[in-house]
């Protein structure tokens, strides 16, 4: 994946704006969903945000358009509403999506609007994104990186997302060698990702790294169900929710392996 999504004249396409989010980074944050994604993971509770295009979707109440074209500036009214709460328990704006690097020119003028507004900022990124995308320019206005680790294992990952992790680890490398603050973000799908060998490696690569601030567990979810038929979608995967004793196990592996994780 070396595209670019096209943005519409500065615009940026968005999906979601959710506000009073307490998962995204610390405090209460607005989330931003930026469309368009360059993986496919097969367990994606999100598959509105894969298409980097408007699309339809069909729900008991009738039709929407999911994906809509904002100016940097309505995106920023709309995480102004809540910045009295960002400065009371340091939240602020968290950029997601999809994949917000795939809207770096947008993304870059809308975190330079927020910072002149004294709010902070994170990315949620897997990524699946040219070293290079990640530009000091754009670095300087991100607080903090909220980074996604699918698999360690070249085979493994390619088999759940579809993509090398080549580019995904290197940058994540890159970051850490640059003293970003890290949040990494781990999926927790039973019978695919975070089998005992795979919890191994994920150690081995996070002891490595130099800012890593806090490590999550994502356990899979079936949310994402009712979405992939809205979307005309067929859904042949079929996961698992892991039950309480195996997150606990997981963790605990983890934590043999010399990392602490917190659930997300
Ligand atoms: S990176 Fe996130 S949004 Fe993209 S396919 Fe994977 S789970 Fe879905």
């Amino acid at each position: 994946m070396n595209g670019r999504l096209k943005d519409g004249n500065g615009k940026g396409l968005v999906f979601d704006i959710q506000h009073f989010c307490l998962d995204d980074g610390p405090g209460i944050r607005t989330t931003v969903f930026l469309k368009g994604c360059s993986l496919k993971c097969r367990w994606c509770h999100n598959p509105e945000s894969i298409s980097p295009k408007p699309e339809l979707m069909h729900s008991t109440v009738g039709e929407h358009i999911c994906g809509k074209w904002y100016t940097p500036q309505a995106v920023l009214n709309e995480v102004l509403w809540d910045k009295i709460y960002y400065g009371r328990t340091s939240g602020g704006v968290t950029f997601s999506g999809g994949e917000p690097m795939l809207q770096r020119d947008f993304l870059l003028t809308l975190s330079r609007m927020c910072r002149d507004q004294d709010i902070s900022t994170a990315l949620d990124t897997a990524g699946n994104v040219p070293a290079s995308w990640y530009s000091p320019e754009l670095l300087e206005n991100i607080d903090l990186i909220l980074y996604d680790i699918k698999a360690v294992d070249p085979a493994l990952h390619q088999r759940c997302t579809g993509c090398s992790n080549e580019q995904v680890l290197d940058n994540l490398r890159k970051l850490s060698a640059d003293r970003k603050r890290l949040w990494i973000r781990i999926p927790f799908i039973p019978g695919l990702t975070c089998t005992a060998e795979e919890v191994k490696r994920i150690a081995k690569l996070l002891r490595s790294l130099q800012s890593v601030e806090r490590v999550w567990l994502l356990p899979y979810h079936s949310l994402g169900e009712s979405k992939y038929q809205a979307l005309g979608i067929e859904w042949t995967e079929r996961f698992l929710s892991p039950p309480p004793g195996e997150i606990a196990r997981i963790q605990e592996q983890f934590a043999a392996n010399g990392i602490k994780i917190e659930i997300g």
